[in-house]
């Protein structure tokens, strides 16, 4: 037969069909769920012992549930009549006989929710213990009007759950116990029913099960399709925290595959305290959002990571359901810890910067003070008594305030540009920009400059004014190096980086960079010049790093210096392919 596809099945169908052992039924895929109506315990036998013999011919877990009408002794005797080695195979843990008081049943009571948590426990045990599946049986012969509808409700319930797993479910009911509202009942809750008429074996699905089945697995691709879209994690779970719907991002988040947390305890992923225990309650009339909050998911190799979690309660098929969504926080919280790292780093060398130029301040201010105090003594001195003149004096004082005052529009750049104003641009023109600015003093200088701008990418999301600092930093440090220098060549070029990055080498033909500040030359007061200040090298590497690029020097070359940064590239979004 090929008409037992109902919406039980439907994600395992890729998997090979599962030969049933019984000859009306034929093959069917894991996830089936299906009933026998039988009227007599003969008839249950007939299905039964062969739909187990091949169970165990295939190596599945096999589980079968008697009741008063068929018992385990009388299962037994019926199996070990065609399998041999019956015995052995329950020694050996593959074969399960039980009565319904033993597992259906517990404290005098019918626990729909328990019994679902068993079901999906065992098949978890027979996949571990390396078995195919998991082939079960359930009689209800003794199932009683009182606990009719929490058992249809269990069979709805469960043919969620077996849909997806490993599982085939033979649900078997004593037909003429039924009503003919019950009847519709187990019909309404099955893939398909198996019944005996006139001795030929007949296999049925209500119509309304099929326009439901297909309504359904429309609706169901439809939300797949929605909820493949989100990239967080939606999870539902009943009360007992046991989950019974997820979507694959969501499982993916966690490290699983959905189908192996479908049954699994929610606690699994959301380690911390969050459902009816921990506070949420739900309403019969509403649902009832209890907002969102920080809280810890936990993956498959144990490691916990940040999420936003916004639980709400309500209830399905009159229980109460929890709709868990998930938000990943990882990234962003890397991202905002790299962002203090960078703070941190850019104040640090502020602060060093800072006390370079404390420094470099104290001295043009203290010969300035005695510049004036010197005129302040030629003022009180009879001018044929004065050693200098006044004039002379007070010019050199000024000429202390132009220094101190070059000094500190040098840092002019650093203070006014404190956040970076970013926008999208082309570094090569930067770079071309840069160069204009210093064609002529180059020129001036005899420096032939090369501009090999060969990156195949060059748009950058950057503040222009900042980066040009830094490049009219570099090349006026490699000018500098060179004035002494035979040979003076400047060369700018530009190649891709590992990561979606720009890289950007300035290389001159000087002496290279001196042994004793090569190690702290991005720190700050290291200057080798003789009005030099130290602070270019320390700012370029605050601007770099603020805009998530590294910069370096190369040490240790035969002739002249290397200065490189990277920068991060920007990918051109394609609105045409999203479309
Ligand atoms: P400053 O130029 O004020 O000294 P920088 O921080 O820009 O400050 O540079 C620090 C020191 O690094 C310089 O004094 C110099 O010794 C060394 N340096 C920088 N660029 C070069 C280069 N291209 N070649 C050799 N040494 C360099």
């Amino acid at each position: 037969m090929d008409d037992y596809t109902g919406i039980g099945g439907s994600f395992l169908q890729s998997e090979l069909p599962r030969k049933s052992g019984v000859e009306a039924i034929g093959d069917v895929p894991w996830g089936t769920h299906f009933c026998l109506l039988y009227k007599t315990a003969e008839e249950l036998l007939e299905v039964l012992v062969p739909y187990f013999v091949q169970g165990l011919a295939e190596n599945e877990f096999c589980m079968w549930v008697t009741s008063e009408l068929v018992d385990v002794e009388q299962a037994k005797a019926a199996l070990s009549a065609v399998v041999p080695d019956l015995n052995a195979r329950i020694a050996s843990g593959q074969l399960e006989i039980r009565h319904y008081t033993d597992w259906y049943i517990q404290d005098g009571q019918f626990d729909g929710e328990r019994v679902l948590r068993g079901w999906v426990e065992k098949v978890e045990f027979a996949e571990q213990l390396g078995f195919e599946g998991l082939r079960l049986t359930g009689d209800t012969f003794w199932l009683e009007k009182a606990v009719w509808r929490g058992f249809a409700q269990y069979e709805e319930m469960i043919h969620h759950i077996i849909g997806v797993k490993r599982i085939l479910a033979l649900c078997a009911y004593p037909f003429p116990k039924c009503d003919i509202r019950e009847t519709f009942d187990v019909i309404a809750n099955h893939d398909f029913a198996l019944h005996k008429e006139d001795s030929r074996w007949l296999s049925f699905k209500s119509a309304s099960r099929q326009r439901l089945g297909q309504a359904l697995r429309e609706s169901e691709g439809r939300q797949q399709a929605i909820l493949e879209a989100v990239q967080d994690a939606i999870i539902a779970f009943d009360k007992s925290g046991s989950i019974y719907s997820i979507n694959a991002a969501g499982a993916r988040m966690f490290g699983y595959d959905v189908r192996e947390l479908l049954g699994a305890d929610v606690r699994l992923i959301l380690p911390e305290k969050l459902a009816t225990e921990f506070g949420v309650s739900y309403s019969r009339q509403r649902h009832n959002v209890r907002g969102s909050r920080e809280t810890k998911g936990r993956r498959r190799n144990g490691e916990f990571f940040p999420v936003d979690l916004t639980l709400t309660a309500t209830r399905h098929n009159n229980a109460p359901m929890f709709v868990g969504s998930v938000h990943d926080l990882s990234e962003k919280h890397e991202a905002e810890a790299r962002l203090k790292r960078i703070q941190i780093d850019r104040l640090a060398a502020m602060g060093g910067i800072a006390a370079g130029l404390a420094h470099e301040l104290n001295q043009p201010l203290a010969a300035m003070k005695t510049y004036l105090k010197i005129a302040e003594r030629m003022v009180a001195a009879p001018p044929d008594k004065r050693p200098v003149s006044i004039e002379d004096a007070l010019a050199r004082a000024g000429e202390q305030v132009e220094r101190a005052g070059r000094i500190i529009s040098s840092l002019r750049g650093l203070a006014s540009h404190g956040e970076p104003n970013k926008l999208i641009q082309s570094l090569h023109e930067l770079i071309q920009k840069a160069c204009d600015c210093y064609a002529a003093s180059l020129g001036d200088r005899h420096i032939s400059l090369v501009l090999n701008l060969g990156a195949e990418k060059d748009t950058v999301l950057v503040d222009g004014v900042q980066i040009q600092q830094v490049l009219i930093n570099l090349i006026k440090n490699a000018k500098e190096a060179m004035a002494e220098s035979k040979t003076r060549s400047l060369v700018i070029s530009t190649s891709m980086a590992e990561g979606e990055k720009i890289q950007v080498d300035i290389a001159d033909s000087g002496p290279g960079i001196l042994d004793e500040i090569k190690s702290q030359l991005f720190e700050p007061s290291h200057s080798t010049k003789a009005g030099g200040m130290g602070v270019g090298l320390p700012m370029s590497r605050v601007i770099i790093e603020a805009h998530d690029g590294r910069i370096w020097a190369q040490p240790d070359l035969e002739q002249g210096a290397i200065f490189s940064f990277t920068l991060p590239l920007l990918e051109p979004v394609n609105l045409e392919g999203a479309a």
